[in-house]
């Protein structure tokens, strides 16, 4: 036993002996007796106060951990039997169970925090995925709030999705046939709806496919419902052009072949009666049937081109000899009208890779284009620059014809138009030009323009990217 221990027995023996003898003289009415007595009892409290004293750091550091919630290893010693041993045993096993609880509260708190994490992390990457997505997804309660809208919806609707602050359709949707439709998924229960429907974006009109989806619980209660809205504008467009295009086809394709049919048939019925007749009608129905191979043939010639189907043969040439050639083709059609031709002389090194004779159908087209529509002792001249900065070249062909009214010039290039003011020039299919912007653009990724004036003249042009021997040769 330590000395302190000793020092607290005997005290603690002298307060209850002094205790004793007080209660013994207080009975036999002994003053100096119970005075006495009492002495020896202040001196053991006393005594123990100076030891309980002693021990005030510790339990001072045991309330300081329960305080802080950590966990405190007490290897402290108590004078056995006094009221401190009580204490510490007492407050040693609370704090040992403390320690088991900190212990078990610390191991939640860090997988609670891991699961933070971990939700976050997905909440990061449903965010991320649902922006990535180009389809317009908008999510609304059962009070038709906006609780979920991805970036492709802020930007169709321009408004600004907070989670925190939802607004209602109403407030963030301007289209009323939207916020109808997904009112009515939401009341009828609908599983799945789908509609078709066009807003104003940009002053443009869009059209898109919307799917609603309502979202229930396990009692059957409406949730949620989920739009989801996919642009259709350019699908529409499309299949709007086929139209177009097939209605065009069929139109171009009947008439030379009803004049066909109506000059074979008199050929068959006998009305041609001499052979200067019979000749024409034959002209006629020989007439049609090129021009009818002629439009198949440049109908063909763009869907191969457009599919990617077209065979192309491209090798380095000269693009003023091309030019020359295809002049010297067309030079008896301009003589018949007396059209001057003027052309560039010949550059004789290779300056462009190129499908030789489709570039020479390019050529062709606009020349022959241009002796269409200049009347007679009109002038064409044809020019080639050379841009070696640019890596380009541009050939313009430039004619003294009726011109293109200005709401006309930039639609020239499209399928199947023609100038209604110029169709008393010249028969066509409206198709020549398409053809030369297809070859132009498409195979040889130059590009075509054109600048008009009415009654003034034409000047049509395309611009070729210079073969790469070419550009290093002339740096
Ligand atoms: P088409 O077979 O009708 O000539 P194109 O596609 O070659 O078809 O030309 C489309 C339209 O552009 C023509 O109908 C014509 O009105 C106009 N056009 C083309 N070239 C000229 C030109 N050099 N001068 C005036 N108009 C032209």
């Amino acid at each position: 036993m330590k000395t302190e221990q000793k020092i607290w027995v005997a005290l603690a023996t002298i307060g209850c002996v002094g205790a004793l003898v007080a209660m013994i003289a207080a009975v036999s009415m002994s003053k100096g007796i119970v005075i006495a007595a009492m002495g020896i009892v202040c001196a053991s409290i006393i005594g123990n106060f100076v030891i309980l004293f002693k021990h005030a750091g510790r339990l001072k550091k045991i309330v300081h951990a329960l305080s802080v919630g950590s966990q405190v290893k007490m290897t402290a010693t108590y004078p056995p039997g006094s009221l401190l041993k009580e204490i510490g045993t007492a407050t040693e096993r609370f704090m040992d169970e403390t320690n088991a609880k900190v212990k078990a509260l610390q191991n939640e708190n860090s997988d609670i925090g891991l699961q933070l994490q971990l939700l976050h992390r997905r909440k990061n990457s449903v965010e991320a995925i649902l922006n990535s997505i180009r389809d317009a997804v908008i999510v609304t309660d059962d009070r038709d709030r906006i609780i979920l809208a991805n970036a492709a919806a802020e930007t169709l609707f321009e408004f600004e999705f907070d989670p925190l602050e939802p607004l209602t359709l109403e407030e963030s949707i301007s289209s009323s046939e939207l916020v109808a439709a997904i009112s009515k998924c939401r009341t009828s229960r609908t599983a799945h709806v789908r509609h078709e429907l066009t807003f104003e974006k940009g002053q443009q009109p869009v059209s898109y496919d919307t799917v609603l989806s309502c979202v229930e619980d396990d009692k059957g209660h409406v949730l949620q419902v989920v739009a989801v809205l996919h642009d259709i504008t350019r699908e529409k467009e499309i299949a709007q052009m086929k139209n177009d295009f097939v209605s065009h086809v069929s139109h171009e394709l009947k008439t030379p072949l009803a004049s066909i049919n109506a000059y074979a048939e008199m050929l068959v019925d006998g009305e041609a009666e001499d052979a200067e007749t019979i000749g024409q009608f034959c002209g006629v129905i020989q007439s049609q049937a090129q021009r009818l191979s002629r439009l198949i043939e440049d109908i063909l010639n763009i869907s191969r081109i457009e599919s990617g189907l077209v065979k192309v043969s491209k090798q380095t040439h000269s693009l003023a000899l091309v030019i020359r050639d295809s002049v010297e083709m067309i030079t008896s059609y301009a003589q018949e009208k007396n059209i001057t031709v003027h052309s560039p002389a010949p550059i004789l090194y290779d300056q462009v890779t190129i499908d030789r004779d489709m570039i020479s159908e390019v050529v062709i087209n606009l020349l022959s284009n241009a002796v269409k529509y200049t009347p007679a002792n009109g002038e064409i001249t044809v020019r080639t620059d050379l841009n070696e900065i640019e890596g380009q070249v541009t050939v313009t062909i430039t004619d003294t014809g009726v011109g293109i009214p200005a709401e006309d010039v930039d639609h020239v290039f499209d399928k199947f138009y023609r100038v209604k003011a110029n169709n008393k020039c010249a028969k066509g299919t409206g198709l020549g030009l398409n053809l030369v912007k297809q070859i132009v653009e498409t195979v040889h990724g130059g590009s075509v323009f054109v600048t008009s004036a009415t009654g003034e003249g034409s000047t049509f042009g395309f611009v070729l990217p210079l073969s790469k021997e070419t550009v290093a040769q002339t740096v």
